[in-house]
């Protein structure tokens, strides 16, 4: 019997038409819906229009919708496609891993570097790979593009042109298209550790903070002050952080001692964070931060409004963060 896939569009470049200022969503469920036919070989498709954003305008009550919706839907198909644009797309693909952990069928979201409406597109290939993953039976949040399908917490856009344009941070690619077919790698695939619920509260008052030479501990202060629970530092290094002429693990420390989470990982991309190494990270971790380890800043933020939705008492949120919950981090 045929699989029964369903594809939500929320736009992005796949779905993009020309417009008076620009490329913008424009195509619908119904329009792609008549040049997806050519790659839906042997599963039933159906089509439905979420939003029609470009996905700069992703917000996270969007991500709650869709969640919120692929939970009401999971029960009457195999597998769910969602079609998203490429620029938050590591966002949502992250924050979906949380609010959807445990879901017992596959979630695929892509996207494309060019529009469907364009001959040369990539977008039918990618679609191509995500229905395919969505009919495999493989439960999971995961990401295709480029003919690789990824887990959705590890996935992050590197590339703001080429095909190419995600990777598989720190994380084997969940499988690979080649002339073998697609080929799965089950070291990889997500272990069902539950029964699926819906979790998909959040909390919106976390900021993201880039270290860089120059920085003012004030500034710090002032991210408190204005309300902020949670706080994601992409740390130099291994996750190294100032502390001699410019003390900014001290003014991190009045931070956790005031309530808020502070979590620190790396603007290194490739290979992770371990605050234990260097007197620049383990200062930090005695004033009493959260390790992100060797996750993204997509998975490292999503994380952190997500911890958050569900807790506020410090002892569970580092519990949380001690543990992987989607294949998200490798805890050393
Ligand atoms: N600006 C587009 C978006 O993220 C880019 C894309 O989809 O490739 O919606």
């Amino acid at each position: 019997m045929n699989k029964k896939i369903m594809i939500l569009n929320t736009g992005g470049t796949l779905s993009s038409v020309m417009k008076d200022n620009g490329l913008a969503p424009g195509l619908t469920a119904e329009n792609l819906q008549k040049q997806l036919h050519m790659v839906s070989q042997g599963t039933d498709l159906s089509m439905m229009d979420l939003f029609s954003l470009d996905s700069a305008n992703i917000f996270p009550e969007d991500w709650a919708l869709l969640a919120e919706k692929i939970a009401s839907l999971k029960d009457e198909y195999d597998g769910i496609v969602v079609i998203h644009g490429t620029d938050t797309m590591a966002y949502t693909s992250s924050m979906l891993s949380f609010m959807l952990q445990n879901i017992d069928i596959p979630v695929v979201i892509t996207g494309s570097q060019l529009s469907m409406a364009n001959p040369i597109a990539d977008a039918m290939e990618n679609c191509r790979c995500a229905i395919h993953m969505a009919a495999s039976g493989i439960p999971g949040v995961y990401t295709a593009f480029n003919r690789k399908v990824m887990l959705g917490c590890r996935t992050s856009k590197v590339r703001s042109m080429s095909f190419d344009a995600f990777d598989s941070i720190n994380c084997p690619n969940v499988a690979q298209i080649s002339s073998l077919g697609m080929e799965i790698n089950k070291q990889v695939v997500p272990v069902k550790s539950d029964i699926f619920h819906l979790e998909n509260n959040f909390s919106n008052n976390v900021f993201m903070l880039k270290m860089f030479p120059g920085i003012h501990r004030s500034m710090l202060r002032s991210i408190r002050e204005m309300g902020y629970e949670g706080l994601y530092i992409e740390a130099y290094g291994l996750g190294g952080l100032p502390f001699v002429n410019h003390d900014i693990s001290g003014v991190l420390q009045e931070l956790v001692e005031d309530g808020m989470t502070v979590v620190v990982g790396t603007q290194v991309r490739y290979e992770g964070s371990n605050l234990s190494v260097y007197e620049t990270g383990q200062r930090a971790l005695e004033s009493g931060v959260l390790q992100a380890y060797d996750m993204t800043s997509e998975a490292a933020i999503t994380k952190l409004m997500w911890v958050l939705g569900k807790t506020k008492d410090p002892k569970q949120i580092r519990d949380y963060f001690n543990v992987s919950l989607c294949g998200e981090v490798n805890i050393l």
